[in-house]
Parts: structure tokens; sequence; C-alpha cells
């Protein structure tokens, strides 16, 4: 298969997967993105993120190409949970549990899809995949995501696309040399109004413990949170999420 063959099968088949998703949760049309593997960006994540964050080639010895995606929550999701003030809305934490699955379902169905092809790939789990020391992931699909020039960093800590930060990410390895999406400054467009001209503020308002201030996030007190939001929630599975700061003016789309 081409290589432009193999880039439009590939943002088919995520596309496909999530009309038929049979979730309850629905979504807005996912974002696809290539990096090229020995982009230098991933030996950066281990600098300033996570020294023991893996490479692509960690994953799969051969990888030539990552393969980002980012499934956008129906804008119902959003609403639902920028309504509930303090509490996490339902609809936003079952979203959370069913898209991860969801993602692991897409990642896993394209490495048999890619294999029937002949082409080797491999991924990381959609979540929990971090060290408990300091919850940075080993392999951050969002970070990933912004290699691949999917989106840029905001004042809350999370990746802001075209199609806003209110959604979920996954990505998968292969061997296959495909276009990158990336590029000189495309990672550093400015898409968070704080970091464009120190207005809005919007995420920082809405986290309901105050672990986000313009001076950084506290992990561990929103963490915390994430879990008591986990007890309440426990009969969805691993809910530990909230998702407040995800729905400001740059929850459904850039914010510029
Ligand atoms: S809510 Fe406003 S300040 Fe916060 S990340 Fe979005 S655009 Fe930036
Ligand atoms: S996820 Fe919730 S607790 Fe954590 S920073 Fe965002 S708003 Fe605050």
């Amino acid at each position: 298969m081409s290589v432009n063959n193999l880039e439009a099968f590939i943002v088919a088949f995520v596309r496909q997967e999530v009309a038929r998703a049979g979730t309850e949760t629905r979504y807005r049309q996912p974002l696809v993105g290539f990096a090229m593997a020995d982009d230098p960006l991933f030996l950066r994540l281990r600098e300033i993120a996570e020294p023991t964050h893996l490479l692509p080639g960690d994953l799969l010895p051969t990888a030539r190409s990552v393969v980002s995606f980012f499934l956008p929550f129906a804008e119902e999701v959003v609403e639902a949970n920028r309504a509930a003030r303090r509490q996490v809305a339902r609809e936003w934490a079952l979203a959370y549990v069913e898209t991860n699955a969801l993602i692991n379902r897409i990642a896993q169905g394209l490495i048999a899809a890619l294999a029937e092809r002949g082409v080797r790939a491999a991924a990381e789990p959609a979540t929990h995949n971090w060290n408990p020391e300091t919850l940075v992931s080993r392999w951050s699909h969002k970070s990933v995501a912004a290699i691949a020039g999917l989106g840029s960093f905001g004042l809350h800590h999370m990746l802001i696309t075209d199609a806003g930060c209110a959604g979920r990410f996954g990505s998968v390895v292969v061997e296959a040399e495909l276009p990158p999406t990336s590029g000189p400054g495309v990672a550093d467009r400015v898409r968070c109004r704080y970091l464009h001209d120190g207005s809005c503020m919007t995420c920082v308002q809405r986290c309901p413990v105050g672990a986000l201030t313009k001076d950084g996030l506290d992990k561990r007190r929103c963490y915390r949170w994430l879990l008591q939001v986990a007890e309440a929630f426990g009969d969805l599975g691993l809910a530990d999420v909230c998702g407040k700061c995800a729905t400001g003016p740059c929850a459904t789309e850039c914010a510029l």
C-alpha cells in the first residue's frame, strides 16, 4: 500500500471506528495526525516531562512514524460538565470511561488491520500508565499529539486542538513512514487566550479545588479530587476524572 493510501486508510479507520463505537457518549469528528518516530521532540519529552518517558522505538524497534488521534466529545457532554457547578457531570465521567475503552479498541483494531497489510504497529494503553510518584505518564498520548502538530498546550496544561481540548487522545506507533503533520511553528501556535494576551483564566476559575493557578498545576491536589470523583461514580468503572478546566472557551474550538 502506498504512503498516501496508508495515510488515508488510517484516517478513515479511526473515523469509522468512532462512528460505529456504540457508546452512549457521542463525538465530534476525530482529528488524526502523524509524527516522525525520530522527531527530536520525543527526546525532549524525557528532559522536560519524565526521564523514563518511552520513545517510539521502545514500543516498536522498527518504528518510523507515530499516529496520533483526538476523539472530541460532543457539545452536549461539554455542556453537561459546564452546567454542573462543582460536581463532575455523569455524562463527562461516562465519556472518560467509554472513550478510554474506545481508544484501546481503535489502537488494537488498527494494529490488527495494519498487520493484515504487512505493517507492524504497537500501542500503549489509553491511560493509567503513569509513574505513581510523579503522576507523569511513561507514554503521554497528549504530548505525542503535540509532537504530531494536533494542538498546543494551554494554561490548563491540556492540549488545545482545532476541535478544542474536551476529548481524549490516543496513539499508535507504526513501522511505515507517513508524512508528518507537524512542522516548524505548528506546535508553537498559541491557542490559549491567557498565553496570548493574559486574558480568560476560565480554567483556573472553574477548578473546584484550587489545583490550577496561573503559576502551575498542583498534580497531587488535582489527583486527590479525581479519586473522590471516581468513588462517586464507582458504578462506571475507573472514572478518576474532572475536566472542569476543559469547559472554557477552548473546550470545543481553538480559543483564538
Ligand atoms: S480556559 Fe482560557 S486561559 Fe484556560 S486554557 Fe482555555 S483559553 Fe487558556
Ligand atoms: S481536572 Fe479538575 S481538579 Fe484537576 S486541574 Fe482541572 S479543574 Fe482542577
